[in-house]
């Protein structure tokens, strides 16, 4: 006889285990498969090891998704206070970094054993190790070939992630599987990436190793934080976050001295007419970047030297310097994937497709991405308890 489940959750990453816990503990006979030989293996590298398991500022405007308004209703219904009160009563020590970003003091393997016994509590089955073969659907009963024998259920819960660091065994199955229920998939792109650069900003990649505060930008979206240059273009926070709004052939505007007050450059040059402005800049860069920048200004000689007019143009320059990438580094590189399984299929309270009832999609599977910092765990968290209690009937 074929064991028969009330559902069968797909991947056993952060959506998965919460879905798997909160449906196993309100009554529902609970599959959670995975074909890693463990769980929650991206928790475990996340946050440098400490995992950045939620952000205290979580809010809808934090996460990109063709339908803006789609995160809202899960997000709202568990919150960031819904799972720092369950990290505490695990007595797991957490600490703010900076931004609302919380991370254990510890390590992020005390966030998968929490989930792990949330996952006992509710007599959750796993099977691990396991290739997810053939799924069907007939009878209102979806049967899923798994290592090689059939599990039944009449809900599935498609949790397997986006394709991002596809050597931890991330993949594209969660659209795979979509697309062959009906559902439609918003185009995936790598996000929280570092972008490359090319032609002539090739030279900007001897500066790899200097990193400082910057505001990136792009259209009307902008993020003050560290940027780093690399021996391949630009990452560090402020240039991941602004990755997942970059398109390919749109540039991104850097102000190198957010902290200045405009009119800076033109009060220095008659403070010290014979600085130049490698000299002012120097004040306020690190030095490699500060020589680079100035030479690409072509300012040459002492400030007191130009008028106030080509004065005031370099600062401006500086205050939105346009770098034109070639690229990103690709999934391989990416925290997250952009796009996914469209928040147009599903029903944004309980994550049910519409066309294909029984159905169900949770985590970075879904066109919701969040902003860096806690955001995508706290997605994960929200979107699989609104599944799972539906799913429990709860
Ligand atoms: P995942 O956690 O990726 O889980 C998907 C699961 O499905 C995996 O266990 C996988 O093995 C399994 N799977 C995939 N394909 C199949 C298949 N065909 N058959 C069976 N099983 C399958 N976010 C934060 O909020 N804070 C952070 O600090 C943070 N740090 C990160 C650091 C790194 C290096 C990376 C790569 C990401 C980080 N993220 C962070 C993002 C976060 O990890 C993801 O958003 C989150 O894990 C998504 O949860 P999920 O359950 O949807 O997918």
């Amino acid at each position: 006889t074929i064991p028969t489940y009330d559902t069968i959750i797909l991947g056993a990453g952060a959506a998965g285990l919460m879905c798997a816990a909160i449906a196993g503990q309100r009554g529902a006979r609970v599959l959670l498969v995975d074909h890693a030989d463990a769980v929650g293996k991206k928790i475990l590298i996340s946050g440098g090891g400490r995992c950045n398991f939620t952000n205290l500022h979580t809010a809808p405007d934090r996460y990109l998704s063709a339908n803006p308004h789609f995160a809202k209703s899960a997000l709202g219904r568990y919150t960031a206070q819904d799972f720092i009160a369950l990290v505490e009563a695990y007595g797991i020590a957490w600490h703010e970094k900076t931004l609302g970003q919380l991370f254990c003091d510890g390590s992020a393997k005390q966030i998968v054993a929490m989930l792990q016994a949330e996952c006992d509590k509710g007599g959750v089955t796993l099977a691990l190790g396991a290739p997810v073969g053939a799924v069907d659907h007939g009878d209102g009963l979806f049967r899923v070939e798994i290592g090689g024998r059939i599990a039944a259920a009449p809900a599935l819960v498609i949790a397997t992630g986006g394709p991002s660091i596809p050597q931890m065994g991330a993949t594209g199955f969660a659209y795979d599987l979509a697309r062959r229920f009906g559902l439609k998939v918003v185009e995936p792109r790598p996000a929280l990436v570092p972008l490359t650069l090319g032609g002539d900003e090739t030279l900007f990649r001897s500066l790899s190793g200097v990193a400082t505060e910057v505001v990136a930008k792009t259209g009307k979206t902008g993020f003050r934080e560290a940027a780093l240059f690399t021996h391949k273009g630009l990452s560090g926070p402020a240039i991941l976050q602004i990755s997942s709004y970059w398109r390919h052939g749109e540039t991104v505007g850097i102000d190198f001295l957010p902290a200045l007050a405009s009119g800076w450059l033109v009060a220095a040059k008659h403070a010290r007419p014979r600085a130049t402005l490698g000299g002012a800049l120097d004040n306020h860069l690190p030095a490699r970047l500060a020589v680079t920048l100035a030479d690409r200004l072509g300012l040459e000689g002492e400030l007191g030297g130009f008028t106030d007019k080509r004065v005031s143009e370099a600062e401006r320059q500086l205050a939105d310097w346009r770098f034109s990438p070639n690229g990103t580094e690709g999934f391989a590189k990416a925290e997250v994937t952009a796009g996914g399984i469209s928040t147009a299929e599903l029903s944004s309270k309980t994550m049910e497709a519409r066309k294909m009832p029984g159905l169900y999609a949770i985590g970075e599977a879904v066109d919701v991405t969040g902003w860096l910092g806690g955001y995508n765990f706290q997605w994960a968290w929200a979107s699989g308890y609104a599944a799972g209690l539906a799913i429990a009937g709860a």
